[in-house]
């Protein structure tokens, strides 16, 4: 396994790119080679999923809306942390910001997107 080293990394130095929950601009990754990932992301319109094998921890920064986990709805506000364990089908509703922490980092071969209701 590569050796860990210590990442300093701007948030401007990172490309947003579109993912199913809207934008994220994935600021410690994979290729880190880091015992984590850590993206922020601009979430709309995101489409429900799950993760057979990530753990995921949204930490809402800004805007104002809704996480869905497993079919129950929570209301969430800047400052409010969200951990979702592996298996749980979420999705966000609204527009918000979140600091989006995942253990393993993200491999996007471990991301379900589920059957939409019309
Ligand atoms: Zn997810």
């Amino acid at each position: 396994m590569k050796k860990q080293v210590p990442i300093v990394r701007h948030i401007s130095e990172v490309t947003p790119v579109p993912c199913p929950c809207g934008e994220s601009r994935r600021i410690i990754t994979r290729a880190d080679a880091a015992a984590l990932g850590l993206h922020v992301t601009d979430l709309g319109g995101a489409r429900k999923h799950y993760h057979r094998v990530t753990t995921e921890v949204y930490h809402i920064l800004e805007g104002k809306g809704q996480i869905e986990l497993d079919g129950t709805v929570y209301e969430v506000r800047p400052g409010t942390t969200i951990y979702i364990p592996a298996g749980v089908k979420h999705r966000a509703i609204g527009s918000l910001k979140a600091v989006i922490a995942t253990v393993p980092p993200f491999d996007a071969t471990d991301e379900y997107v589920c059957d939409e209701k019309p």
